[in-house]
């Protein structure tokens, strides 16, 4: 029998991230008892999170070192927690902080690493899925060798449902942390605007190049579509993707939203994000923009082209109209609603 651990980060609020819950809820369907292990400078809080999820014991290594992500300490601190628990297999949430210390500690522990993975099966022994070639093929895969460590991808399994009531109890584990040389100062992010990637969004809205182009009247209204995005971002907390042709024409010294880089970037050479709805606003929706929607279950596309790629059997809805006017509609209600 697998000895199963799931490990985490706290968040820096010192709350479970809730990828960790996906992770756990993809590690269950192992049918093997599941024990969490999480790292911060308390832990307290995060595992207050794991309350009537079926986890009985949370190991824990807690240092004030671990309030921000740091390489050396942050793989010092889950090597020990793997080691503590004699761990098979190490499955971790996808968080960017997860991601880059589990490979380092894949070869500390002398095991293996997949990333990307986005089920676990028992089959009699654990399998897992992942998909290679942006998203085209899918594939299972099986390891002789342990521990195996798992980078559970955020988005793609339903989260454990915790539930009022006591917490699993807390084992401290030591853990010699490296002397840090590095110090965090403070934080800058890519995009100088607000944060517009909200992996968690039931709604994705993108934004292609025809927000910037000449409309019926003859001229371009950067201004009114940066205004007509950010509102409805803001009343709906709608996460924003873009085309690739929008957020490419920052290189052409064109007009491009403040609030917009290539991280929002969908499609074959950009993300696949994961959210119940999509809608595409000024968007062709041509192949390599529409590989990145694999994952958006309902899509709706907003375009005056009847013949657009939408139409093509890429989207759910269709609607033939002027996106300025129809977000204009879609915001006012929006303002009702709220
Ligand atoms: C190797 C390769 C990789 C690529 N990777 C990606 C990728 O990862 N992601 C990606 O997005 N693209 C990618 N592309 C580019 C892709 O093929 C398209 O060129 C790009 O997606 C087009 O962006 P767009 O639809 O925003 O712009 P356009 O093709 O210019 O379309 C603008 C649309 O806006 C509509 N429009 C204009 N005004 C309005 C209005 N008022 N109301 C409603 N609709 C309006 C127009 O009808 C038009 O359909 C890739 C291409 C290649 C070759």
């Amino acid at each position: 029998m697998e000895t199963i651990l799931l490990v985490s980060h706290v968040d820096p609020d010192g709350a479970l991230p809730r990828a960790a819950l996906e992770s756990l809820a993809a590690a269950r369907t192992l049918g093997a008892p599941v024990t969490a292990a999480l790292f911060g400078p308390s832990v307290e809080r995060a595992a207050q999170g794991f309350a009537g999820t079926g986890v009985s014991k949370v190991l824990a290594v807690e240092d004030g070192a671990l309030a921000t992500p740091r390489y050396a300490t942050d793989a010092a601190a889950v090597t020990a927690l793997a080691k503590a628990a004699g761990a098979s297999l190490v499955v971790a949430p996808a968080t960017s902080r997860m991601a880059r210390v589990m490979a380092g500690v894949s070869a500390r522990l002398g095991g293996r690493i997949d990333t990307h993975v986005t089920q676990l099966l028992n089959e009699g022994g654990p399998a897992v899925v992942r998909w290679y070639y942006r998203q085209r093929i899918e594939a299972k895969l099986r390891r002789k060798e342990r521990p195996w460590v798992l980078l559970v991808d955020p988005g793609a399994v339903p989260a454990a449902a915790p539930s009022a009531g006591a917490a699993p109890a807390v084992e401290k584990v030591a853990a010699a942390l490296p002397t840090a040389r590095t110090e965090v100062t403070g934080t800058r992010a890519p995009s100088s605007g607000e944060q517009t990637i909200r992996p968690d969004a039931k709604v994705l809205l993108v934004a292609g190049a025809g927000w910037t182009k000449k409309q019926a009247d003859g001229a371009a209204h950067p201004e009114r579509a940066e205004a007509l995005i950010l509102s409805f971002l803001r009343a709906s907390g709608a996460s924003l993707g873009s085309s690739k042709s929008l957020v490419d024409q920052a290189g052409e010294g064109q007009k491009v939203f403040e609030f917009m880089s290539h991280l929002n970037q969908v499609g074959q050479t950009g993300a696949t994000p994961r959210h119940p709805k999509g809608l595409a606003t000024c968007c062709h929706g041509e192949e390599p923009h529409v590989v990145g929607w694999r994952f958006i279950r309902e899509r709706r596309a907003v375009n005056l082209d009847p013949g657009c790629g939408w139409a093509r059997g890429k989207a759910d809805v269709l609607y033939v109209a002027d996106a300025f006017a129809v977000m204009e509609k879609v915001n006012a209600l929006l303002g009702t609603k709220r």
